[in-house]
């Protein structure tokens, strides 16, 4: 499967908008690194087998103001020193000479996809950027992120005057980056599923935002191990009550693959078909206060095969034209979705 192949499910008139570029293949490391271009071959392959028609949303860089909403504008200049060189900048995030301009495309990329949510008939969208960007901080790239992609797109929306935007991230990280973007900012929901205690270190029930914010920051932190019915759980109790309430006008979804069974980098069990049954609880709250406008966004997810078949089956999920896997059941006892429903209850009590 080629960035070619997947164009030839292009249509007239499309279920989805696509975001995705060959270039985003061109940040590539030097040895072997779990986040690799060949990751893309897989989710195209999912794409492709969604059987959903898109329409390309045309790629573009961000500029600096886009990029500077959410980052600081001095470490934004010192990305730029980076064009052309090669190396680490912390243990796992490595550039390669074409990433800085690649980041740029990716996040930029976003921002069309927003503005043709917002302006054009097609709300649901897919999109591949690479590299991912929910660890990506105001002032420091890291854990293989270099700019904020989602954060980007979400200020985006904002400074396009939508004022309620929802980022549910259920890559099996903690979005750290995203959390500490709009950590004071009511107009930004950020609701997180991820293993617990785990890379990055962040993401404890405590953790609900400041000041205006105070609230809508939502964490929801799970044992390792925790499979299917953890998650539905957690989405049952959790994240689709506090979604339909905060009734947000955007939905971005941080979709890493990652806490699939298969992936090597962490230990959640969860099939390829909760990942469609949790896009479509999501988009049934999108259908009703969003005017459906939802968009999947790539961030992990190294195991390819269930890279595939787990993205295949979310886009099915947010279009509604799953068929197979069957409703997951639920886990009532697990330590971390207990303790975060009691955190979520009554801080969202406190701001609603
Ligand atoms: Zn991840």
């Amino acid at each position: 499967m080629t960035a070619q192949d997947s164009r030839a499910a292009l249509a007239d008139v499309p279920d989805c908008l696509l975001v995705d570029d060959p270039r985003f293949e061109h940040h590539a490391p030097l040895g072997h690194h779990p986040e690799r271009p060949e990751r893309l071959v897989a989710a195209r392959a999912g794409v492709a087998a969604s059987g959903a028609t898109f329409e390309r949303v045309e790629p573009r860089a961000a500029t600096d103001d886009e990029l500077s909403r959410v980052h600081d504008p001095r470490f934004i200049e010192a990305l730029g020193d980076l064009r052309g060189r090669s190396g680490y900048i912390d243990a796992d995030t490595y550039v390669s000479p074409e990433s800085i301009d690649v980041a740029r495309l990716a996040a930029g990329s976003l921002v069309a996809m927003v503005d043709r949510m917002i302006d054009g008939s097609c709300g649901h969208a897919v999109a591949l950027p690479r590299p991912p960007g929910h660890h990506a901080r105001p002032a420091h790239a890291m854990g293989f992120c270099l700019l904020n992609n989602v954060a980007v797109a979400a200020a985006h929306a904002r400074a396009r005057g939508i004022s309620r935007i929802a980022v549910v991230d259920w890559d099996v990280h903690h979005g750290n980056g995203t959390q500490e973007m709009f950590w004071r900012d009511p107009g930004v929901l950020y609701i997180s599923t991820h293993q617990f205690p785990f890379y990055p270190g962040t993401g404890d029930v405590d953790e609900i935002g400041e000041g205006e914010g105070k609230g809508y920051t939502v964490n929801v932190p799970l044992s390792a191990g925790g499979g299917d019915d953890v998650y539905a759980s957690a989405f049952d109790r959790i994240v689709l009550p506090v979604l339909e309430s905060y009734a947000p006008e955007l939905v971005l979804v941080s979709a890493g693959f990652d806490a699939a069974t298969r992936d090597p980098l962490a230990q959640m069990e969860v099939s390829p078909g909760a990942f469609g049954w949790m896009a479509a609880g999501i988009a049934r709250v999108a259908a009703a206060t969003a005017k459906g406008r939802m968009a999947l966004v790539l961030e992990g997810g190294y195991d390819l095969v269930a890279l595939e078949a787990s993205l295949k089956s979310a886009i099915e999920g947010m279009l509604g034209s799953r068929t197979e896997g069957a409703e997951p059941g639920r886990a009532p006892d697990d330590e971390g979705v207990t303790r975060a429903a009691r955190a979520a209850q009554k801080a969202w009590a406190a701001v609603t």
